[in-house]
C-alpha cells in the first residue's frame, strides 16, 4: 500500500473503534488494523446452534442519560443506534444458606439489608455511610478532571489532592474486603458486600465506585448482545470513509528517530501513517511491537526505539488484571426472570467442602431473560464465570502449543464440568436441558485478544495495584487507546481513552 494514512490503529476493541469514529468524522484518513475476524476484541458474542453468546461482558455502567458512554455515543450521532436494558436486580448472590436480591435504590438496598442482617445495622449504616463520601469526593474528582491536566496544574493537583479529596486520599489504596471485615461479622453479609466489585481484592474506593453502579442500577446490556456495541461503531467508522483490515495482524511498529512512521504487517505488507495509535496488549506493543528486529538495508544498526528501561520494567513488573474460565450453555430449560433463581446475572458461594479450593465464587449470567434474541424462543443462554487466576499459569508456559495438547482439551473439558455442577446446584436441572456447550480458558481469551494471559481489563485493579499507562508514549507519533491506560479498565474506560486518544491525535496532527 503506497498511501500514507493519517491515522493507523492496531487493533478494533472498543478503545480502537471509538478513537478510530472521532478521527474519521473528522475527515481524517484512519485504517483500523484487526487480527481478529470480527470488530470488539473483549466485547464480541459468537453464534452457536441458534443461541447468541457474549465472549466476555455481562453488563456495561454509564450508558444511561448522563453517563460517558451515552455522552459519546451521542457526540458520534450513534444515540438511538443502540437499545440499552437496564439489567435489573443488579446484584444477586445465592449461597447454600440464602437467596438476596439486593434491590435498586440505595436507601432501599440499605433497608433491605438492615432488615436481612438486624444485627449488622451499625456496620451496615457505617459501610454505607463511608461509602457515600467516597462516592461523592469521586464524583468530584471526575469533575475536576485531572487526566486533562498538563505540567505544573498536574503536579499542583497531585500535592494537594489529600486536601481536596480526603477520603478518597484515606481509602485509595485501602482495601474494600478488610473495610468490609472490620464492620460486618456475618459471613454472608461480608460476601455481599464485596462481591458487588467482582474483583477481589479492590481498593475501597473502587468497591464504594461499584456500589454506586448497583444502587443507581448503571448496568446495562445492548439489545442484540455485546456484539452490537462493537458492530455499531465498526459500521458508522466505515461509513465515514474509515478502513478497516481484518484477520491481519500487526507484526512491527516501525519507528524512525524516535517517532512512529508505520507499521508491517505479518504478512510483510508495510503500511505508513503520521500517527500509530496502539489499542493492542500493552505488553505486546512495547515489548514485540516496539522491538528491534535487528540490522537491515535501510537501517544498519537494526532499529532502536529508545523506550526508556523504567518504563519497560513497569509493564513486566505491574500485575496484569485476571484472566476468567467461561462456560457458555444453550439450554432448553423455562425460566422466567424473577422466579426461583433466574436473574440475569447471579453471584453463587458453593460449598467449599463439595468443591474443593477453587473457585470461590461462580457468576451465572442469563442474558436471554432481558433479551429474548440471543436464543431460540422458550430457550436460554446461560454463561458461567469464574475467576481463572492460578489455574493457568502451565498452559501458558506450554505457549501455543497448548491448543492442540490432548491433555489441555482434557483439563478445559474437566473445569467445564466442574463449573456447570456448580451452576447445577443454583438450577438443579440444568444439565440434563444442555443443548449447545462451549468453553473459554484464559488462553482463549489470550487467542481471540492478544491480551497478556488473557487479562479481562488491562492493569490489575488490586488496591497495591490500580496502575495505568499515560495515554501518549515516549516514542512520538504513537498514542495507546484502551483499558491498559485506564483503571478500573473495563468498556467504559475503553470508550472514554478512545475519545482522548482522538483529542491527542488532533494535537499532534
Ligand atoms: C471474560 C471477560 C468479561 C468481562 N466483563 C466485563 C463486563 O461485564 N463489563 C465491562 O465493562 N467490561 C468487562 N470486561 C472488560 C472489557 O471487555 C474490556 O476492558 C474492554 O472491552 C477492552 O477494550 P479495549 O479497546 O481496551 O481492548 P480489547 O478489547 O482488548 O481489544 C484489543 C483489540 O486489538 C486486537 N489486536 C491485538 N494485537 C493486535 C495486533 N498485533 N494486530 C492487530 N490487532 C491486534 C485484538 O484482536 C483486539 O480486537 C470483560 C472482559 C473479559 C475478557
Amino acid at each position: 500500500m503506497d498511501q500514507t494514512y493519517d491515522v493507523i490503529i492496531i487493533g478494533s476493541g472498543i478503545g480502537g473503534l471509538t478513537a478510530g469514529n472521532y478521527l474519521a468524522q473528522e475527515g481524517l484518513s484512519t485504517l483500523i488494523i484487526e487480527q481478529g475476524p470480527r470488530p470488539g476484541g473483549c466485547a464480541t458474542s459468537f453464534r452457536r446452534g441458534g443461541f447468541s453468546f457474549d465472549a466476555g461482558v455481562h453488563w456495561i455502567a454509564q450508558c444511561g442519560e448522563g453517563g460517558v458512554i451515552h455522552q459519546i455515543l451521542k457526540e458520534l450521532g450513534l444515540t438511538g443506534k443502540i437499545d440499552f436494558t437496564r439489567v435489573t436486580p443488579p446484584l444477586v448472590v445465592v449461597t447454600s444458606k440464602g437467596q438476596y436480591v439486593i434491590p435498586e435504590g440505595k436507601s432501599v438496598a440499605l433497608a433491605y439489608l438492615k432488615d436481612r442482617f438486624p444485627s449488622e445495622r451499625e456496620g451496615i449504616e457505617r459501610f454505607f455511610g463511608l461509602q457515600g463520601r467516597i462516592a461523592k469526593d469521586m464524583v468530584r474528582l471526575f469533575e475536576a478532571d485531572p487526566d486533562a491536566q498538563e505540567g505544573m496544574a498536574r503536579i499542583y493537583f497531585n500535592a494537594t489532592f489529600p486536601l481536596r479529596f480526603p477520603t478518597m486520599a484515606r481509602y485509595h489504596r485501602k482495601r474494600g474486603a478488610e473495610v468490609v471485615d472490620r464492620l460486618i461479622r456475618d459471613p454472608e453479609l461480608r460476601r455481599i458486600l464485596k462481591i458487588a466489585a467482582i474483583f477481589p481484592r479492590v481498593s475501597m474506593v473502587m468497591l464504594s465506585w461499584f456500589w454506586n453502579i448497583i444502587t443507581s442500577s448503571d448496568c446495562y446490556y445492548p439489545k442484540g448482545g455485546i456484539q452490537r456495541v462493537s458492530d455499531v461503531l465498526a459500521e458508522n467508522f466505515k461509513a465515514l470513509q474509515g478502513e478497516i483490515l481484518y484477520s491481519r495482524r500487526v507484526a512491527k511498529i516501525l519507528t524512525e528517530r524516535g517517532g512512529a512512521k508505520g507499521v508491517r504487517l505479518s504478512d510483510h505488507t508495510e503500511i505508513r501513517g503520521k500517527v500509530i495509535i496502539s489499542n493492542a496488549d500493552a505488553r505486546q506493543t512495547f515489548l514485540e511491537l516496539l522491538e528491534s528486529d535487528g540490522p537491515s538495508a535501510d537501517s544498519p544498526f537494526g532499529r532502536d526505539p529508545q523506550i526508556p528501561s523504567r518504563y519497560l520494567d513497569d509493564l513486566r513488573r505491574w500485575r496484569l488484571s485476571e484472566s476468567f474460565f467461561y462456560v457458555y450453555l444453550g439450554v432448553d430449560m423455562t425460566l422466567r426472570r424473577g422466579e426461583g433463581r433466574a436473574f440475569p446475572v447471579i453471584w453463587y458461594f458453593p460449598e467449599k467442602k463439595d468443591h474443593g479450593s477453587w473457585p470461590d465464587y461462580i457468576g451465572i449470567g442469563i442474558p436471554s431473560l432481558h433479551d429474548e434474541g440471543v436464543a431460540p424462543s422458550g430457550k436460554h443462554a446461560v454463561i458461567i464465570g469464574a475467576f481463572a487466576d492460578g489455574i493457568s499459569e502451565r498452559w501458558f508456559s506450554l505457549g501455543r502449543e497448548g491448543f492442540e495438547d490432548e491433555e489441555y482439551r482434557k483439563w478445559k473439558r474437566e473445569i467445564a464440568s466442574s463449573l456447570v455442577r456448580m451452576a447445577g446446584e443454583v438450577f438443579p436441572d440444568l444439565k440434563s436441558h444442555i443443548q449447545v456447550q462451549e468453553a473459554a480458558s484464559p488462553l482463549t481469551f489470550h487467542r481471540y485478544t492478544l491480551n497478556s494471559m488473557g487479562a479481562s481489563s488491562g492493569w490489575s485493579m488490586d488496591a497495591e495495584e490500580q496502575n495505568k499507562l499515560s495515554q501518549r508514549t515516549p516514542i512520538r507519533n504513537l498514542l495507546l487507546a484502551g483499558h491498559w491506560t485506564f483503571n478500573p479498565g473495563g468498556v467504559p474506560a475503553a470508550f472514554m481513552t478512545g475519545r482522548r486518544a482522538a483529542e491527542l491525535t488532533r494535537q499532534i496532527l
